[in-house]
């Protein structure tokens, strides 16, 4: 491992189920998705950390195009592999708009549905579980309950 990928799993903190999301904790950008700065061929360039990752893992590089869905529903989740397993799946623009529709459920099973959000409250709610992972590491229901957009330090009704 190079480090430069050091110092990008660092800003990584992976639940204790392995079928899990793998939650990006560094910078996060106004639309509620990562941000990471890392030398690619020569040139140091801004990139979605969810991508980054997928090349670590994959070892197949996105550009733009074709897009990298979350199947999870997770802006935050970076959990790429080559497996079927994969949180992170590459898709048209269209497959991305009706896999949102279809959405398979992965085991984690928050039923999340971040978009229809606004970006404002999703990158909001992003910078809020960045922050809980950082104060509290990984505390399932505090996780939970932000991201079904509850305020993990107020009772719920259920
Ligand atoms: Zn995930």
């Amino acid at each position: 491992m190079r480090a430069a990928d050091g110092r990008f799993w660092s800003k990584v903190i992976k639940g204790p189920r392995p079928e899990g999301c793998w939650f990006w904790v560094g910078a996060i950008s106004d639309d509620g998705y990562g941000r990471v700065t890392v030398n690619r061929d020569g040139h140091t360039r801004a990139v979605r950390p969810h991508r980054y990752a997928y090349w670590l893992l994959t070892g197949v590089w996105l550009d733009d195009t074709p897009s990298l869905m979350h199947d999870c529903d997770e802006p935050l989740c970076i959990h790429a592999s080559a497996d079927p397993g994969s949180h992170l799946v590459p898709g048209s623009h269209r497959e991305n708009m009706l896999g949102r529709i279809k959405k398979r459920r992965h085991s984690n099973g928050t039923g999340l549905r971040y978009w229809g959000v606004g970006r404002v409250a999703q990158s909001d709610r992003s910078r809020r579980l960045r922050d809980e992972l950082l104060a509290n590491g990984w505390n399932q229901e505090r996780i939970a309950a932000i991201r079904f957009n509850h305020d993990p330090d107020t009772p719920t009704l259920f």
